[in-house]
C-alpha cells in the first residue's frame, strides 16, 4: 500500500518521499480516505501511530483542491490540550504542506497575545490552538470562523483530563454547525463518547 493509492496528490507525495515516509501507518490507511471523502472521524489512536499525518495530509489536500477565493480565513482549526502538542502539530502542518500554497499558524497561552493577533490578521488557512488562548482571541475579535470547514480535536481525552470541557462548549458554539469534525483520543471513556456524540455526524470509527 502506497500513499498514492490512498489518493494523495503529487506535491504531497513528493514531500513524503523527501521525509522518507515509505508506507502509510495503519491509522493513516484508514483515516486518509475517510477525511478526503469529507467524512467525520472518531479515532482511537495513541501518540506514535502517525495520527498527525493521518489528519494533516488529507486536510492539506482538501484545502489545496478547494483553492482560495477571497481573503484568506481559517478553514481548518486543530484544537490541542497543551502548547507542546500545539507546536508539534503546527510543525507537522508546515512540513507536510511545504510544497502547497497554504498558510498555518499556532496560538497558545503563556506567551504574549499581540504577535499571534498580528499573524492572524495576515490571513491563514490552518490554525492550531489551545482552547483558552483561542477563546481570548475570539473575545478580542482577532479571529473569525465564518469560513471554517474542518475541526480536529486532538488528544480529546487529555483535553477533558485538563478540565477544558467548558472551554470546548464555548468554542463549539462559535463554530459553524455545518463542518467536518475529526476526533482523536488515546482512550474512549463514557465522557469522550458523550463529547463525540454531540459533535460528530455519522462518523467513521477507527481503532488501531
Ligand atoms: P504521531 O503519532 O503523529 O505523533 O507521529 C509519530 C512519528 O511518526 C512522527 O515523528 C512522524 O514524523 C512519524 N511518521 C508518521 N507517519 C509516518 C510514516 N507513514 N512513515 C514513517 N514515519 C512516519
Amino acid at each position: 500500500m502506497t500513499f498514492q493509492a490512498l489518493g494523495l496528490i503529487a506535491p504531497i507525495q513528493s514531500t513524503l518521499d523527501t521525509l522518507g515516509y515509505k508506507q502509510p501507518t495503519p491509522v493513516q490507511k484508514q483515516a486518509i480516505p475517510a477525511v478526503l471523502a469529507g467524512r467525520d472521524l472518531m479515532a482511537a489512536a495513541q501518540t506514535g501511530t502517525g495520527k498527525t499525518a493521518g489528519f494533516a495530509l488529507p486536510i492539506l489536500q482538501r484545502l489545496t483542491m478547494d483553492g482560495v477565493t477571497g481573503p484568506r480565513a481559517v478553514r481548518c482549526l486543530v484544537l490541542v490540550p497543551t502548547r507542546e502538542l500545539a507546536e508539534q502539530v503546527y510543525e507537522s502542518f508546515r512540513s507536510y504542506g511545504g510544497n502547497l500554497p497554504l498558510k498555518s499558524a499556532v496560538a497558545y497561552g503563556g506567551v504574549p497575545i499581540e504577535p499571534q493577533i498580528t499573524k492572524l490578521r495576515k490571513g491563514l488557512d490552518v490554525l492550531v490552538a489551545t482552547p483558552g488562548r483561542l477563546i481570548d482571541l475570539l473575545d478580542q475579535g482577532a479571529i473569525s470562523f465564518a469560513m471554517l470547514q474542518t475541526l480536529v480535536l486532538d488528544e480529546a481525552d487529555r483535553m477533558l483530563d485538563l478540565g477544558f470541557e467548558r472551554d470546548l462548549d464555548i468554542l463549539l458554539a462559535a463554530l459553524p454547525k455545518q463542518r467536518q469534525t475529526l476526533l482523536f483520543s488515546a482512550t474512549f471513556s463514557d465522557e469522550i463518547r458523550k463529547l463525540a456524540g454531540g459533535m460528530l455526524r455519522d462518523p467513521v470509527s477507527i481503532q488501531v
